[in-house]
């Protein structure tokens, strides 16, 4: 079983067979219905980059809810560390490298092409067996994509269309065509008005290039249940 609730812009809470991941949880976003840091307690929480909008309130959450780790690229982990005097609680690591969380649940952080403060910007891929989910991060089109949906044949990919800082629509549909998941989630679009690509362009995309996907158009603030 995976649910994933969309919080708006990046932010998702993905329970993968009762493994909580949130990605990037900037909950405070002008999308999310509710500003509250969740009593959901994450498992753990997959930063891609340390941008405002994807670090959002991870050191909020990590306070209030004391057993959840952190997983991010080496740099953000450090950081995080030192912010929370916890550093049994973060797991850093670097592009490629599974990282085995145990029962069969793994972690990769993939390329993205963007900028971060600190260490590189990353997308990731996480699960298990069958069920592994793939948010992309802030990233532009890059062919490491292809790699990704042939080696971890995600079921779900998160990807962002907004445009401008990451890919739009187009680039988008083209990135779900070379990873080929069951189902696609657009993200990163709308927040504000410069990330002005829509779920329907992309839409129309994905059916000019016949991408075979079904694709998921969740509000900021719902839930889906995926059985696969
Ligand atoms: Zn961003």
């Amino acid at each position: 079983m995976i649910k994933i609730k969309w919080f708006g812009h990046a932010a998702f809470s993905v329970n993968i067979d009762g493994k909580i991941f949130y990605v990037d949880p900037w909950i405070k976003n002008p999308l999310n219905p509710s500003k509250e840091i969740p009593e959901e307690a994450p498992d753990y929480i997959i930063v891609t980059h340390d941008h405002g909008d994807h670090l959002g309130e991870t050191i909020d959450i990590m306070k209030k809810h004391n057993k959840t780790k952190l997983i991010s690229i080496y740099e953000i982990a450090s950081y995080v560390a030192e912010q929370i005097k916890a550093e049994e609680r973060v797991i850093g690591a670097n592009i490629g490298g599974p990282i085995d969380l145990g029962d069969g649940y793994k972690v990769i952080l993939t390329v993205a092409h963007h900028s971060s403060g600190r260490g590189n910007a990353t997308g990731t891929v996480f699960g298990r067996e069958g069920k592994y989910v793939y948010h992309a991060g802030d990233t532009g089109l890059t062919y490491d994509m292809k790699i990704i949906g042939e080696l971890y044949k995600p079921i779900v990919a998160l990807i962002p269309i907004g445009g401008h800082f990451t890919m739009g629509p187009m680039e988008a549909a083209y990135a779900t065509q070379m990873i080929n998941p069951k189902y696609v989630i657009p993200m990163h679009y709308k927040t504000f008005p410069i990330i002005a690509g829509s779920p329907e362009e992309f839409k129309k995309y994905l059916d000019e290039l016949k991408v075979k996907v079904e694709l998921i158009i969740l509000k900021p603030g719902e839930e889906v249940k995926l059985e696969v």
